[in-house]
């Protein structure tokens, strides 16, 4: 049974926050900014910040609040969990966004909170609190993707630093990334215990990024070629060796933030909904429904679904912040997640009919363009992040507690 982790503050105590939050939002959210996003973490590569996003990225930064939960110490906001809530109810009122973000503030950085020495922890988290450093993951390689633990880029031990060969795949945003956290061999006899969390920094010798083309057309991901890289020992993270147990930690912060922690889902929320769409692509009947009956019950259905979704997805999270952090229960949500936004992505192709096949070009509207390439770019959500079929074993072993020849 889930405590009531959201009550830990007294309710004059959030009034005076919420007094506070708004007036500060008034004061530095500009106006001008609603329903943007953010310029820097932009699937598609980040854009250009103008001056307003900038300084509103700075502010943000400066006051900790783009992570609102993090340690004071270390350039986070220093909320409690209600307080954060209320900021967040705060920030929507005002139509304001969140302008720091990116695998620093979704994975990195609560892993590095977590295992990272004081020295690391100062250095980095810091920047990624003020959107100031991008984060690439290395972590996939050609033959080590559901099977992580056999990946072979190898880290050498030369005394006070490590020399990296290999090859990383899939690596999203890593021509835009300033560093990368990756998992490394450092021992090849042992599989899981050969393994090391190292920090390296993109622009060092050797290091050589090309990018891969999707089939929605865009190229945010890359094979990632390591050669003779010198990265200094202080870049590990915990132990030699111990790779294994922080990296599998952050692969449960990335599903948690990836089965919605809001933003995918959000989004879907977010948009115009299925049935206005519905309403004006297929039309309606003599009662103001959407005319196709059928359609119109999977729409509804569709509809309940992600709207239990997301209150799961609220009370998973509460309950996670209220013990350990995210659990092997983000297995489930990210499936779901992914089920649910994939639905979605079919349902607004089959609403459109031949008007929901463009790529480019007059005579589509750019909702329905952009509606075909979330479509075809939807179909990598149940393989990122671990694939649905490695999600199911692991709500098997971990939750459902099945051994693994049943
Ligand atoms: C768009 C995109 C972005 C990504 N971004 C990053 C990134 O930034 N950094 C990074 O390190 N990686 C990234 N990845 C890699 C991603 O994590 C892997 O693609 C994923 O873990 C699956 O690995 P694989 O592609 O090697 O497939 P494989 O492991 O080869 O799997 C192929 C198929 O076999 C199934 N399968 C494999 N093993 C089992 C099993 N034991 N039981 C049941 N079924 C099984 C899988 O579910 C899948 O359907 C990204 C991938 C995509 C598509």
């Amino acid at each position: 049974m889930a405590t009531a982790p959201e009550i830990d503050a007294p309710l004059n105590a959030l009034d005076d926050f919420r007094t506070q939050a708004r007036d500060w939002l008034a004061a530095n959210f500009p106006p001008s900014l609603k329903g943007r996003d953010n310029a820097m973490s932009a699937v598609e590569g980040p854009t250009e910040e103008d001056a307003e996003q900038r300084a509103w990225r700075e502010a943000m930064g400066e006051k900790g609040w783009g992570v609102p939960t993090w340690p004071k110490e270390y350039g986070g906001g220093g909320l409690s969990r209600a307080e954060a809530r209320v900021l967040q109810e705060e920030m929507t009122r005002a139509g304001a966004w969140n302008p720091i973000g990116g695998m620093g503030v979704m994975m990195f950085g609560p892993t590095l909170l977590e295992y990272g020495s004081e020295e690391q922890k100062r250095e980095h988290i810091p920047a990624i609190a003020r959107g100031e450093v991008r984060w690439c993951q290395g972590y996939s390689e050609p033959g080590a993707g559901s099977d992580l633990a056999s990946l072979q880029c190898f880290a050498e031990d030369h005394g006070d630093h490590y020399i990296v060969n290999g090859q990383k795949t899939w690596t999203s945003g890593g021509q835009w990334a300033d560093k990368c956290f990756m998992l490394v061999r450092t021992d090849k006899s042992k599989k899981h215990e050969g393994i090391t969390f190292l920090l390296c920094d993109m622009d060092t010798p050797g290091v050589e990024v090309k990018p891969i083309q999707l089939i929605s057309g865009s190229s945010p991901f890359c094979e990632t070629f390591f050669t003779d890289v010198k990265v200094p020992k202080s870049n590990r993270v915990g132990r030699e060796g111990e790779g294994w147990t922080i990296g599998k930690r952050l692969l449960q912060h990335e599903r948690n933030s990836l089965s919605g922690g809001g933003s995918a889902a959000g989004r879907m929320f977010a948009g115009t909904p299925l049935a206005q769409i519905a309403k004006k692509y297929v039309g309606v009947d003599s009662e103001g429904r959407i005319a196709d009956a059928d359609l119109r019950t999977r729409i509804a259905r569709h509809e309940m679904d992600l709207r239990s979704f997301m209150l799961t997805l609220r009370r998973a999270s509460l309950e996670a912040k209220s013990n350990q952090g995210p659990s092997a229960a983000t297995s489930i949500m990210k499936n779901v997640g992914a089920r649910i936004m994939q639905e979605r992505s079919e349902l607004l192709i089959e609403i459109r009919g031949m008007a929901g096949l463009g790529w480019e070009g007059e005579g589509f509207e750019e909702d329905a363009l952009k509606d075909v390439r979330h479509w075809l770019f939807g179909k990598a959500v149940s393989i990122y992040g671990g694939s649905t079929e490695i999600q199911n074993n692991v709500i098997a072993k971990r939750i459902l507690g099945m051994l693994d020849h049943q």
